[in-house]
């Protein structure tokens, strides 16, 4: 016997990998990019987690097939922020069901535990991720099994119902003490979701949608700096730290200008390559204001394709009213 789990990298995903392996089978961790998951590079995390777990990792890059099928037209709506949480889950079993064949397995789980999360995870919605997984009797959820109708893997057999659980809501206590139990060690304390329910992130995108259309290259864009939308269209992103600088410096998006001062310690910075005469000054300005730079006096900025002059503003306060979002 052998599944494919759907492995978010969380504390619920593994244990439920765990749960199946315990009963001899063995379990394939499918973690699928969708763009979303964070801004670090997660691999060594993923591979640490499946090693000591004893499941063999994959990692799927569908952010591509999210964007296109998911995220702007979700048939079941946006939780709180831009996330559209029960399309997402069906998305993740209908692209790993697709994958049974090729590893010659089963069935399929997940760690997801029944009401932990308010839109996804209610039973309702549980049973319509179900049917969107294409392949409804072979998606176990070993954490909550006990509550919910019993699936192939069990009435068939391949599986041991009694040993799987009952958790249910948002206590995580029970998790906690099986990853003790375990010995489990580096996992991420549970964050509540991707980015995607992040307000900021989520204001980005709606922003960024309303002005231009978003592909795969442009999503790395929506996560870094300070985002202003500038009077004429123009979309400024202005580095705030170093961090952010460098994952500016690494974003792919052919839409923006790259921008520096040349002349002083400044952050990295992206601007609309259809910016406006005015908007393209006004970003000068505001560029030069975010630098290391002295007031009336004339820097430059290297837009790649061009340069242009211009002074600091005396405060910072000017650009607050061109923030996407007040908190930026
Ligand atoms: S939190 Fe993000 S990754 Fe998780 S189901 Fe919702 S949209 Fe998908």
């Amino acid at each position: 016997m052998r599944a494919l789990a759907l492995f978010s990298g969380g504390l619920d995903s593994a244990l439920a990998m765990k749960l199946i392996i315990d009963q001899n089978i063995e379990v394939i961790a499918v973690h699928i990019d969708m763009g979303f998951g964070g801004t670090n590079d997660k691999k060594e995390y993923l591979q640490n987690l499946c090693d000591q777990i004893g499941a063999k990792l994959e990692i799927l890059d569908l952010r591509k097939e999210f964007l296109d099928e998911v995220l702007f037209t979700p048939v079941h709506g946006y939780g709180k922020n831009f996330n559209p949480c029960i399309d997402c889950h069906g998305f993740m079993f209908r692209y790993t069901s697709k994958l049974l064949e090729k590893y010659n397995a089963n069935f399929m789980i997940s760690g997801e535990v029944l009401g932990q999360r308010p839109m996804s995870q209610k039973k309702e919605s549980l049973d319509i991720v179900q049917k969107l997984s294409g392949q409804e009797d072979l998606v176990l959820r070993p954490l909550s099994a006990k509550l919910l109708s019993p699936t192939k893997p069990e009435l068939e057999g391949w599986v041991d119902r009694e040993k799987l659980l009952d958790i249910n809501g948002r206590n995580r206590q029970t998790q906690l003490r099986m990853a003790r139990r375990i010995g489990l060690k580096g996992f991420d304390e549970p964050a509540g979701g991707c980015l995607l329910t992040m307000p900021d992130t989520s204001a980005r995108i709606r922003d960024f949608i309303e002005h231009d259309k978003m592909d795969v290259d442009d999503i790395d864009i929506v996560k870094f700096g300070r985002h202003l939308r500038l009077p004429d269209g123009a979309k400024l992103v202005i580095g705030r730290n170093e961090a952010d600088n460098l994952s500016l410096e690494t974003v792919k998006s052919q839409k923006f200008y790259r921008a520096k001062i040349k002349d002083a310690i400044g952050p990295f910075n992206m601007l609309s390559q259809n910016a406006s005469e005015a908007d393209k000054a006004l970003a000068t300005k505001l560029i030069i204001t975010y630098g290391k730079t002295e007031d009336e006096k004339i820097y430059t900025v290297d837009f790649g394709e061009f340069e242009m002059q211009g002074v600091k503003f005396q405060t910072k306060e000017v650009a607050a009213k061109y923030f996407i979002l007040q908190s930026s």
